[in-house]
Parts: structure tokens; sequence; C-alpha cells
């Protein structure tokens, strides 16, 4: 069931739209007539996504991930052979940071902190095997700012693992995909456990 629509989620999405509404950044969202963005993909998936912020698009749409990192991001399920159902995108912040001159900036700690209850609740309720972490803010919310692209640690019985964000390739001409080496393996590896597992639940 997509995150928008799904009941399973419901309380944790209105929750984070009145938490959302109660942050500063709420008046970017005002002054641009634009989106909370909240979430998009399968509310059961085995992969999750987590980037940044909104951008211009994503504000004006509502969904994350719908400009040109999604449009690469979308190039990197299709090479790792991800099906529609099985991965979800959020963001460490929900609403566009925008900073002088109405430019967007990256989210600040603050920022990605007060979400952080809500985004955990998130995670929580999608319950997924892998998460990938798209950057650094990404990677602040759990404090894992450290971790090198490619690398994979355990965290809460699930996969954390590391890329840099697709912005990032975009913003050097690249795209990014000789990065994916490590997680295609960890996606390939999970695969085959959640087989064995199965098959064992029959012998
Ligand atoms: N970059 C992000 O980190 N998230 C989006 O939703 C879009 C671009």
């Amino acid at each position: 069931m997509e995150l928008n629509e799904s009941s399973k989620l419901k309380q944790v999405r209105e929750e984070l739209i009145n938490h959302a509404k109660a942050h500063a950044l709420y008046n970017n969202v005002l002054k641009t007539k634009g989106n909370i963005v909240f979430g998009r993909g399968d509310d059961s998936a085995r992969i999750l996504f987590i980037g940044e912020a909104p951008g211009f698009s994503e504000n004006q749409i509502g969904k994350p991930f719908v400009g040109r990192s999604g449009k690469l991001l979308e190039e990197w399920v299709n090479e790792l052979k991800i099906k529609n159902t099985e991965y979800a995108i959020i963001n460490a912040v929900p609403i566009i940071p925008l900073g002088e001159e109405g430019k967007i900036r990256p989210p600040t700690q603050e920022e990605i902190d007060y979400f952080l209850p809500l985004t955990m609740k998130m995670i929580k309720s999608i319950n997924p095997t892998v998460i990938v972490l798209l950057g650094k803010s990404a990677a602040r919310i759990f404090g894992k700012e450290a971790m090198r692209v490619g690398e994979t640690i355990n965290y809460n019985n699930t996969k954390m693992h590391f890329l840099y964000h697709p912005a990032y390739h975009l913003r050097n001409g690249r795209k990014g995909v000789e990065d994916l080496v490590n997680l295609k393996k960890l996606l390939c590896e999970e695969e085959q456990t959640k087989k064995q597992t199965s098959l064992g639940n029959f012998s």
C-alpha cells in the first residue's frame, strides 16, 4: 500500500504534519504555496531510502525525489533490480529548507533532530530490512556521518548502507552507478536469507 494512503501510517502521517506545522520551517511551505513532503513507496518496503529534504519539485508536487535527483535514484533502483513494491523513500526533514534569497540549503542538525521521533516512528512502521542513507544529512539522523560510501553497518536488526546523495553525483556530472556494487551484493544476500528462512519454515 502506498505510504500516503496507508492506514498503517495514518497516525504517524498526521503527527508529522502537525509537528511540521509547529516549526519555523513551515513558513517556507506557506511562502511557496508548497507541501509538507511525507514519503512515497510501499508501506511494508524491505528497502528504505532516506534522503535529505524536499527540493523545489518535491515541494510543489508533495512527494520525495521527483526532480533530477529522483530521476537518478530511479536509475539506481533499476540497476539494482528493485521492484516498485520493495522500496520506499522518506527524507530526514519533510519541508524544503530555504536560506538567503530563497536558495535551498542543507537542513541543520536542529531541524533533523526536531523530526527525529517521527522519522523513527515511520521507520518502525515500515520495518525495512535494509536502510540506504543518501548523503550526510540522512546519516546525521543516526549520528553516522562518519560512514564511508559503500559501507554497511548493523543497526537495530537492519542493515544500514551509506551512499553519496544523487545530487552530489549530478553536480560532478556522474551517475554514481560504480558506487552500487556493495549494495547490489547486500541485496542479493538479503534475498538469499529470505528464501532460506521461508524454506526453513516448511522443513
Ligand atoms: N533531495 C532529497 O534529499 N530529497 C528529495 O526529496 C529530493 C531531493
